[in-house]
């Protein structure tokens, strides 16, 4: 990048809040993909208002290089990894949160604050922001609607999209707009705010966002449910809603999680079993209680072998802080780890589960399974051995396996990952070739000159 543009944004944003050595910029070439960064950042920058993030877009757009936007950079699928160089936008130093409004169960935040502190103040508040994508220690809400997240509580409460109310947004040719309004219905116009949450940081940048609170559940009951069967333990998700329980959050590990996260993050899982559920559901004391009686009858029916019940609040934050340290656990044991995130209906999941083990069976991968079940949302985890050269290309010809079966089960390639550059070769397995030229007409319609987070999403022609 020529020395005069970082002499330019060294002017729109001081040049304290500017990086350009490549010793400073290395980092931002990474996110949580476990693969090798493609490209190296020219510059990172760290604007402190949404009008600096206009300015580097309008310059982006008049000089010509790819603008990145970046939150935590927890993503898995390496949509805040630039791919061909250009500047990376931090929302590092966006981190406010700008009001808490209890009389209208509403908060605005800058998109750089962590998902848990949110949570921590709405909760202080006596409030609740149910969407929890279990990387909340570090990830951030920017990330969270570019990724539309979801996470355990989905289930019951739905995805980040379903706690949007407005947007403060800079549009990829350095226009700020507002989208969306601060009342919860509104129907003027085109839903634009819904066709930016989820679009990975490729049609705009998020400076603003006002989100939807609830009342705080009076009460939660934990259930730790063990099985000797993996298929009976997806089978008993399908059930539970059957029985009329509709619980606030339903997670599934198979035996290769268990043992692993038992290593690093011990909760007493029992390591012989095959599958456990973690399912937790919510009210006031009594629905508490009576829900989950129900739940711990329709998994004896299922054929639990065990359930534990009654669990403590620190002995039900032990066990999901064991289930969200699922995935770094495995990352330690596998350095290298293809992690996709596949959806199929309910009653399809004992035979995704079932069939994604034989399919890495048959390709000679290992494989982990785990996640929000309730949803039908599995994280398929091929456990790479970097001593095998051949590994990845046999975990790659495994994916293919498991992303055909998921079609065949009417299930998606990816439930809250999104595409990135990871799943881009995979988007027409599930998308008809009209859908995804009509995506990248509006992409093109709305960039004109592709600055904003380019070769993302959809495959290079
Ligand atoms: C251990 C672990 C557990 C996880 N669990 C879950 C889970 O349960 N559910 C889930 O959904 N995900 C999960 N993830 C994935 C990841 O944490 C989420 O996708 C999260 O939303 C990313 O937030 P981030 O701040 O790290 O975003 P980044 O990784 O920095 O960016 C993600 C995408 O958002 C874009 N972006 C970032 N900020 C903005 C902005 N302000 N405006 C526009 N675009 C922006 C980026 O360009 C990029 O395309 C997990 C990841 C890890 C490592």
């Amino acid at each position: 990048m020529d020395k005069s543009v970082i002499k330019e944004l060294c002017g729109i944003l001081g040049k304290e809040h500017v990086q350009s050595a490549p010793e400073d910029v290395a980092l931002y070439a990474y996110d949580a993909t476990p693969f090798a960064p493609v490209a190296r950042p020219d510059a990172v920058v760290f604007p402190g208002s949404a009008e600096e993030v206009a300015s580097v877009l309008q310059l982006a757009n008049r000089v010509g290089f790819p603008v990145v936007p970046r939150g935590a950079g927890s993503g898995l699928t390496g949509g805040a990894r630039p791919i061909l160089g250009g500047v990376v936008v931090s929302t590092q130093r966006l981190d406010r949160i700008l009001k808490i409004d209890s009389d209208n169960l509403q908060i605005v935040v800058q998109p750089g604050v962590v998902t848990e502190d949110l949570q921590e103040k709405v909760e202080a508040a006596g409030l609740f922001y149910p969407p929890d994508p279990q990387s909340k220690e570090f990830c951030t809400i920017g990330g969270n609607l570019a990724e539309n997240a979801g996470g355990p509580r989905a289930v019951k409460y739905g995805v980040t999209r379903n706690y949007v109310l407005a947007l403060q947004v800079v549009l990829p040719e350095g226009t700020l707009v507002r989208l969306g309004a601060r009342t919860l219905k509104s129907v003027v116009g085109y839903d634009l705010l819904s066709l930016l949450v989820g679009c990975e940081g490729t049609l705009g940048i998020i400076t603003e966002a006002t989100l939807r609170l609830l009342p705080a559940p009076e009460s939660r009951g934990t259930l730790l449910v063990v099985f000797d069967g993996m298929e009976a333990a997806a089978g008993a998700v399908a059930a539970t809603f059957k029985a009329g329980v509709l619980p606030s959050a339903i997670e599934f590990m198979d035996q290769a999680s268990i043992r692993c996260v038992e290593e690093y993050e011990p909760a007493g899982l029992p390591t012989d079993a095959a599958a456990v559920l973690v399912v937790e559901v919510d009210g006031s004391p009594p629905e508490t209680e009576r829900l989950a009686e129900k739940v711990k009858a329709v998994m004896e029916k299922s054929g639990a072998r065990l359930i534990r019940t009654g669990a403590s609040e620190e002995e039900a934050e032990a066990l999901w802080k064991s289930r969200r340290a699922v995935g770094p656990a495995l990352a330690r044991i596998a350095p290298i780890k293809v992690n996709e995130d596949i959806v199929v209906p309910l009653s399809r999941l004992p035979q995704a589960v079932s069939g994604i083990h034989e399919l890495a069976k048959k390709h000679g991968v290992k494989c982990a399974c785990f996640g929000h079940a309730g949803d039908g949302n599995i994280h398929v985890n091929l456990l790479v051995d970097t001593g095998d050269a051949d590994a990845l290309r046999r975990a790659d010809l495994a994916v293919d396996s498991i992303f055909e079966l998921v079609i065949e089960l009417e299930g998606s390639i990816t439930g809250e990952h999104g595409v990135g550059t990871t799943k881009q070769r995979f988007i027409g397995m599930e998308l008809k070739p009209e859908a995804i030229e009509t995506m990248v007409r509006i992409k093109q319609a709305l960039d004109p000159r592709g600055v904003l987070n380019p070769g993302k999403i959809f495959p290079s022609p």
